[in-house]
């Protein structure tokens, strides 16, 4: 089965955890800058509305000043000649204020025009501004109508009076919509760029001033925000364009003529700086984010090892260097810590057991080796034990005919001399028994079936090799069991190292057999359980 190490464990979720947290963060970024973008942009167009509406009360009501100033200069006489069309002429060019300037006298009657070429002295006028002018006597300012000449235009008038109050008629100042205006100097000369624009409507919801100027006198359409300027507030909010083009508007009013003045900005020109913000957030993000990926690194690597090389020692205990090497090594945290201390207890315990078998009177007193009792006590501990081992049962030759030849003392000294020869060869974990008479037994813990028949093989050559008591070459017979090789029960180890070392009898002596493997269906060689 395919298993993770913890160290990229580790590495994975920090790496997935930082680029969720990332994400997240951007998100929300990207949340709040929008909603900052939205909130400064409709914000902005609001100031400016308010800004512009406040212009152009000031300006008409400048230009109302003009008109009553101009009335004033008449000394309550409304009489065609030159001398009023001499004020017609300075009231036009003098403030620039007006397209064109009329008196009209209280029936109708034109009596003086700047310019003059607009071909309306002597003339009636009757259009129902120039009534409502005559009737209203007041000063007034018009809405939005296409005069006799055909243009667009609005008109601001101011009566004029006699001495004894009785209405004469009218000074009327009309500016041109579709003509380079006062107002248009005055809303045109700001800034536009990405479709940012400012337009002007009258109570009505006609429009007064546009940049695209085949809008004026049209309506400005039937949107809340247009509503809400009309009828005298002051906001801003989002509404869809004429071309239906989202926009971010701020209106204001403007209370001498109850014009709404609106300013706006399509939303998708506020929206696109949001990219470029995106950018630099991630841009100012990225180098701790890359420093923080070899510190991630790192700390995986730190807090992965000291679980590797525990589980690494654990493995193989049986060299003598294993408590030497589970202290150095560096636990750091709890839980390694705790591993650590577990498996020191561990290798304490195993010492013990050992220990206290030689003082449970377990050695053979004629070679010093453990007995059978010993070795029982051994295989039972190793039957609760995960590792691999072999079991080795040894019978020497033909060992009656010592005894017959040499005596039983010398047959003795040939044992001693036998459990010498197991011992030397037995490693720390090693267990080297004489099981009983003639019969010996060595345990090698770790070993696999391999490395047993070469310790196997080895005890042969140096019994042939080593000069012995009776002076001439003995030779003994090895059967070799298996855990988990040849058998997957550890208590029939012995019974089937037994079998093999009957094998190895029958077979011709001097020589060594193996089991035969429980289960004849797995090869000999199978890996490690
Ligand atoms: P093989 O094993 O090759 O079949 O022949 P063998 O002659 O060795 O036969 P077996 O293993 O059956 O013989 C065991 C002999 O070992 C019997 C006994 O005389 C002798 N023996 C058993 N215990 C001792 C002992 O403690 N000291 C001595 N000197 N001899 C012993
Ligand atoms: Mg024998
Ligand atoms: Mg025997």
């Amino acid at each position: 089965m395919f298993q993770i190490d913890l160290q990229r464990l580790i590495l994975w979720l920090c790496l997935l955890s930082v680029v969720v947290a990332l994400g997240n963060a951007l998100y929300a970024s990207y949340l709040v800058q929008r909603e900052v973008l939205l909130r400064n942009t409709l914000e902005a167009n609001r100031m400016y509305a308010s800004k512009l509406a406040q212009v152009t009360n000031n300006l008409l009501l400048d230009a109302q000043h003009l008109l009553s100033y101009s009335t004033e200069s008449l000394d309550g006489q409304l009489v065609a000649g030159p001398r009023l069309e001499a004020e017609a002429d300075r009231l036009q060019q003098q403030s620039q204020h007006f397209d064109s300037v009329v008196f009209m006298r209280f029936d109708g009657m034109v009596l003086a025009t700047s310019p003059s070429s607009i071909g309306l002295a002597g003339k009636l006028l009757e259009s129902d501004v120039s009534r409502y002018i005559r009737k209203l006597q007041l000063p007034y300012i018009s809405e939005p109508f296409k005069g006799s000449t055909g243009r667009w235009l609005i008109s601001l008038s101011y009566p004029i009076f006699d001495d004894d109050d009785r209405y004469l008629g009218a000074v009327i100042g009309s500016i041109y919509l579709h003509e380079r205006n006062v107002l248009s100097r005055l809303l045109g000369q700001h800034y536009y760029r990405d479709g940012s624009h400012l337009f002007v409507v009258d109570g009505k919801g006609i429009v007064l001033y546009h940049p695209d100027r085949r809008r004026i006198g049209l309506p400005a359409g039937n949107d809340t925000i247009i509503r809400s300027a009309m009828s005298g507030q002051e906001g801003d909010g989002q509404l869809r364009g004429a071309d239906g083009v989202d926009m971010l508007a701020g209106y204001a009013w403007v209370n001498t003529a109850n014009w709404g003045v609106v300013a706006q900005r399509p939303t998708a020109t506020t929206l696109a700086r949001l990219d470029e913000l995106l950018w630099v957030t991630v841009r100012n993000a990225l180098p701790l984010l890359l420093l923080l990926l070899p510190g991630i690194w790192w700390m995986s690597k730190l807090i992965a090892q000291p679980l590797r090389r525990l589980a690494s020692i654990a493995r193989k205990m049986d060299d003598g260097t294993s408590a030497e090497e589970i202290k150095q090594v560096p636990s750091w945290y709890f839980e390694a810590h705790q591993l650590k201390r577990a498996l020191q207890a561990g290798l304490d315990s195993v010492h013990r057991i050992m220990q206290g078998l030689r003082r449970e009177n377990a050695t053979d007193p004629l070679t010093g080796l453990t007995n059978r009792r010993g070795l029982t006590t051994v295989l039972r501990e190793y039957l609760h034990n995960d590792s691999r081992y072999a079991v080795l049962a040894l019978d020497i030759d033909h060992f009656k005919q010592v005894n017959d030849t040499h005596g039983h003392d010398v047959g003795d000294t040939l044992l001693v001399h036998l459990a010498g020869i197991l011992q030397q060869n037995s490693r720390e974990a090693d267990l080297a028994c004489r099981s009983g008479g003639e019969e010996f037994v060595m345990v090698l813990l770790h070993a696999t079936l391999a490395e047993a028949q070469v310790a196997a093989q080895r005890l042969h050559d140096q019994l042939r090799l080593q000069p012995n008591p009776i002076g001439q070459p003995i030779t003994i017979s090895i059967g070799i069991a298996h855990y988990p090789e040849t058998t997957s029960r550890p208590e029939d180890l012995l019974k089937q190292a037994d079998l093999a070392l009957y094998a190895a009898k029958r077979g011709g002596r001097n020589r060594t057999c193996l089991a035969e493997p429980d289960n004849k269906d797995l090869p000999a060689d199978r890996p490690e359980a």
